[in-house]
């Protein structure tokens, strides 16, 4: 039987959103800085239209943080670039880099599903080498469809053991339609914006991590459970 799969979001989860931190949220900041206004007045509009093409099934375009920049203020956000190693490690969550490399020691396939487009997450994720770590990377603009549609799990051949993420509304609902196991992390707690409506009135994940130090043992754990 083929190794299963362990799935990770990015943001929250790995990283502390690093396309926000090192681009889009500077970017802003020097907007409105030229215009002498607060940045939350830029932000705003931003957020309000992402938010609409979200509830509009648009779902990778509410994403596309230059196409929304375009839209609302006709101005041209730039790409990212890939940034020194040392940058973007910063930006990892306590105990990943050592969580990935423990799992390493296990027969497990890595995988990422982000609701982000590889032009805002590709270039992170090559500054620290992730792409050689995750053997699959699922984005939103690759696969036309993003969490908490369970179809973002159909990139992965063979088994899911279970899926990893931040947010209840995208991360562990998804999970569960698609019957895989659900890890919450929870460093702190967890919002429920951007809420599918036809979620069920009850929704737990299966385990939630506050660190990822017991991760390792967790998916022993899960590995001797499942069926060979
Ligand atoms: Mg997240």
């Amino acid at each position: 039987m083929s190794k299963p799969w362990i799935t990770f979001d990015i943001d929250g989860t790995l990283l502390h959103n690093p396309y926000w931190r090192l681009h889009l949220g500077p970017w802003i900041r020097i907007q409105a800085r030229r215009r002498g206004i607060d940045w939350l007045q830029l932000w705003h509009p931003l957020a309000l239209e992402g938010n609409r093409r979200w509830k509009s099934g648009d779902w990778s375009g509410a994403y596309n943080w230059a196409d929304i920049v375009k839209t609302v203020y006709g101005l041209r956000l730039p790409q990212p670039q890939t940034v020194p190693w040392d940058t973007i490690a910063a930006l990892t969550l306590p105990g990943v880099l050592w969580m990935l490399s423990a799992l390493t020691a296990l027969p497990v396939r890595l995988g990422i599903i982000t609701n982000g487009l590889w032009s805002n997450q590709g270039p992170y994720l090559k500054s620290l080498y992730w792409e050689n770590v995750f053997e699959t990377i699922v984005t939103t603009d690759a696969q036309w469809v993003c969490k908490p549609n369970p179809s973002v799990f159909l990139a992965f051949p063979g088994p899911v053991l279970c899926h990893v993420g931040d947010r209840m509304f995208h991360d562990v609902l998804a999970a569960k339609r698609a019957r895989t196991t659900a890890v919450l992390y929870q460093a702190k707690q967890t919002d429920e914006d951007r809420y599918d409506p036809i979620s069920p009135s009850r929704l737990a994940p299966d385990y939630i991590l506050h660190d990822y130090w017991s991760f390792p043992d967790l998916i022993q754990n899960l590995l001797c459970h499942t069926p060979q």
